[in-house]
This record gives structure tokens, sequence and C-alpha cells, in this order.
């Protein structure tokens, strides 16, 4: 290899920059992910660690060296189970970003008007409804909890199941592409309870919930006013009109996400 540089013993040759320029570019993107979380104190504890047992191995300092590996491998795994959330998080998002997308296959359009209409529909009829309607990767796990029953979408048979005496008007149906997939599926509650100040009901935390862990939209109609909201990447939009909902599906299946690096980064900005 070609040396560049010779300071004393240490020579440095272009694998050593091309090798420390890659290190940097990789921190540096972790850190600007992660920044302003408190993942990122412990993202600079672990650096710090790091930057000590680089020393002490350099200095030759065994027993030090052997006392920092160690913590550095704690670390790293009680990081992985304090950031469980997180972690999970950010593989969705990365899953969904359309660098990889590739690799998933794309709904059709055609669902949109079905669930709309029946949203409305049981929007005026005041009967609650919580509909998953799946992006990127399934969610077999929470289809299981409920009633499989892959049937073709359709607007009758999605008011049928929200009719409040039907025997699966409970919890949450799960649309893959033009399929109902499930119903009654039973969906994880977000921690978040309140939205601009007013409380959240069960329904809208499943619904907020699942869109938090899982790349999908969610539509929820309020059985106490008849609202109707969408919860997707985390966040809730109440009170939306038809033609609101309408696009907010429309634009969830065309374009699902801005694309690289920056789009990574709103994305998981706008979890916080
Ligand atoms: P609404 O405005 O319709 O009253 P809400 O957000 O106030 O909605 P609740 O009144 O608590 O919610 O609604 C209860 C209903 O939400 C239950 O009957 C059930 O169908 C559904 N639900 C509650 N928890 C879950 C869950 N973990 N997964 C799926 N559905 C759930
Ligand atoms: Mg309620």
């Amino acid at each position: 290899m070609i040396d560049i540089l010779k300071i004393g013993f240490l020579t440095i040759t272009l694998s050593d920059i091309i090798d420390i320029a890659i290190v940097t570019f990789i921190f540096y993107k972790l850190y600007v992910i992660l920044r302003g979380t408190v993942a990122a104190q412990i993202f600079i504890g672990l650096l710090i660690i790091l930057f000590f047992s680089f020393i002490s191995q350099s200095l030759n300092l065994r027993a030090v060296s052997w006392l920092l590996r160690l913590i550095t491998d704690i670390w790293v795994i009680a990081f992985v189970i304090l950031f469980q959330p997180e972690i999970r998080r950010l593989l969705v998002i990365l899953a969904s970003n359309p660098i990889f997308r590739v690799f998933s296959k794309t709904e059709s359009l055609e669902s949109t008007d079905a669930i709309v209409n029946a949203a409305f529909e049981l929007s005026q009829h005041q009967h609650g409804a919580l509909i998953v309607i799946i992006k990127s990767s399934g969610i077999r796990g929470f289809a299981e909890t409920g009633e499989i029953l892959n049937a073709r979408l359709s607007t009758p048979l999605l008011t049928s199941i929200f009719y409040p005496k039907a025997p699966l008007h409970d919890g949450a149906v799960i649309i893959n592409g033009d399929l109902i997939e499930a119903a009654r599926c039973t969906l994880p509650l977000s921690q978040v309870t309140t939205v601009n100040g007013e409380s959240l009901g069960m329904r809208h935390r499943a619904g907020l919930g699942i869109s938090e862990q899982a790349d999908v939209i969610c539509v929820i109609v309020s059985e106490e006013t008849g609202s109707i909201s969408i919860a997707e990447n985390g966040k809730l939009s109440r009170g939306l009109s038809k033609e609101a909902l309408k696009n907010k599906l429309n634009q969830a299946f065309k374009s699902p996400a801005k694309k690289g690096w920056k789009g990574l980064i709103e994305q998981l900005r706008k979890q916080k």
C-alpha cells in the first residue's frame, strides 16, 4: 500500500485514511439519527468506553483492556434491551423506505374506495371501527389474535363486520391489498394517552399503537362522535373529511416515504 505520511514509527497508508473516513461517516450518521434522544447519551457513553479501550490496547494495558471490553459487551446488550422499541421502529422505517421497497410488494389502490365508503357509512351510523391497512410488511402475529378471514374486501362486508351486534365487531380488522385478512384482532396499545389535550380511548390508542410498531395506516371511526381519524407512523390525525381521508390513503400508497437518508431521518424525527 502507498505510504502517505510517516510520523516517527507511525506509517499512514491510503487504506488507513479510507478506513477511518468510513468509520467516521457511520458514527456521524448514527449520531445525527439519534441526536436529541436518550439513546444519544448512551451512545456517547459507549463511544467514550470504546475510545479508552482503544488507548489501553495500543499501550498494551492488558488488564484494563479486558475490563473495558467486558463493559463494552454488556453495554451493547443493555443498549439493545433498553432501546428495543426504537430499534424495532428504525427497522420498520428502513424496510418501508423506497430504497429497500424494491424487495416488497406494492399495494393496489383499488381498495381505497371500499375503505373510504365503509368508514363514512359507519361514521353516519356512529358504529365504532378500527381498520388496519398493511403498507409493506405483514403483521401476522396480530392477525392471529383474531379470526382469520382472507375475504375479498368490499364496503358491505366491512360495514357488516363493524355492526355493533355482529360477532366480529370488537377489535380491529386487518386489510392486506384487496383482502380482509382478519377481524376481531387485538392490537398493542400506545403509551400516548392524550393528543392536543384530548384524552384517547382504547380504540384510538390501539390504532396509534400498531402504527408505531408496523408500517401500516390505521382508520379509526369513533363510536362516541362518529368522527374519523387516521394513525400513521405513530401520529394521529383526527376529524377527517371524506376527501381528506381519500387523499391520505392514496398518498400513503403512492409515495410511502421520502427518498434517501433525509427522508429516513425526517421520519425518525417525526416519532419524537
Ligand atoms: P370511541 O370514540 O369509539 O368510543 P375510544 O377511543 O374512546 O373510541 P373505547 O370507547 O375505549 O375507545 O373503545 C373500546 C373499543 O375499542 C372496544 O370495544 C374494542 O372494540 C376496541 N379496542 C379496545 N382495545 C383494543 C385493542 N387492544 N385492540 C383492538 N381493539 C381494541
Ligand atoms: Mg370511548
